[in-house]
């Protein structure tokens, strides 16, 4: 629960406000820019303005309840559920972004893929009740591709509650992940479906890998996202657990994999057409 008197002094006057436990996921400025923004003074979200009109305030109640922390609070009692029940959000006709993220998996995001063939989450959201009943309304889970080892949350529940197929590779299924339904193993990718192909990375973590899906989305954990500006792609050194050369490495690996949207896990999105998103991994790579 965000405390009033923790507030950090950038918020603008009003019913909503930051406050000193937030860890700087991003994901409130991602779901409404329009409120929130992130202080110079420190990395922190604050509210830059205080949301206009009904289309705004839904937008940062979805940030208010996907924060990992609960660090966006509000002065008075305000209605979230209708806020809470839109996410997932869609963002394409069977991609959806899950919202409601983890704090032991520091804010990551986690995605939805609704598919005939069933449907695939990926990495993990905190398991709240909202949102179990909403994946339960879209078709329940039949997969869970954990992307990597510091993404997995409350993997355990989502197993619990829909029977799912957990995924993970063998280098990162430590902890309770070893008990995982499937562990694959190696550096060569990995045909799951017709329309699915896991990538293994190595990089962030020695079993980081990323899933295909038909050859249009990558949810790439950690191991490549926007830039700031959303011009380009860009991987982190500073949070590179294992091997810089080895993600170096698999970055050309995975520019050889078609494919127009990156869905990380970390990081803001990216856009672009296969050629382009090439020629962009390509450079990223000559950059490391
Ligand atoms: S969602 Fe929460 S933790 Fe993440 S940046 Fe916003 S206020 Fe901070």
């Amino acid at each position: 629960m965000a405390r009033a008197s923790d507030r950090i002094p950038e918020n603008v006057d009003g019913e909503l406000f930051v406050d000193s436990s937030c860890i700087d996921c991003d994901l409130c400025r991602q779901l409404a820019p329009a409120t929130f923004s992130r202080t110079d003074r420190r990395a922190q979200s604050y509210v830059a303005h205080q949301p206009a009109g009904e289309g705004e305030l839904h937008r940062a109640l979805m940030a208010l309840v996907t924060c990992p922390t609960s660090s966006i609070g509000t002065t008075r009692k305000l209605d979230t559920k209708a806020a809470a029940r839109s996410l997932p959000e869609a963002i394409a006709d069977d991609v959806y972004f899950c919202g409601w993220a983890a704090e032991s998996s520091y804010g990551a995001a986690s995605w939805l893929i609704r598919r005939p063939g069933g449907n695939v989450l990926v990495d993990s959201p905190r398991a709240a009740g909202t949102l179990l009943d909403r994946l339960d309304e879209l078709g329940g889970v039949r997969l869970m591709f954990l992307t990597h080892r510091d993404d997995v949350a409350d993997h355990a529940k989502f197993r619990e509650r829909f029977g799912c197929e957990r995924i993970i590779h063998r280098a990162d299924a430590v902890g309770d992940t070893r008990h995982a339904e499937r562990i694959v193993e190696g550096d060569a990718p990995i045909a799951l479906a017709d329309d699915l192909v896991i990538v293994p990375v190595p990089g962030h973590t020695r079993g980081s890998c990323v899933l295909v899906y038909r050859d249009t989305y990558a949810f790439t954990g950690d191991h490549v996202w926007a830039t700031d500006d959303g011009t380009g792609l860009e991987a982190g050194r500073g949070v590179c657990w294992y091997s810089w050369p080895e993600q170096k490495r698999s970055m050309e690996k995975l520019a050889t994999h078609r494919f127009t949207h990156v869905l990380p896990g970390h990081g803001r999105r990216f856009h672009a057409s296969a050629d382009a998103m090439r020629d962009e991994l390509r450079r990223l790579a000559r950059a490391m």
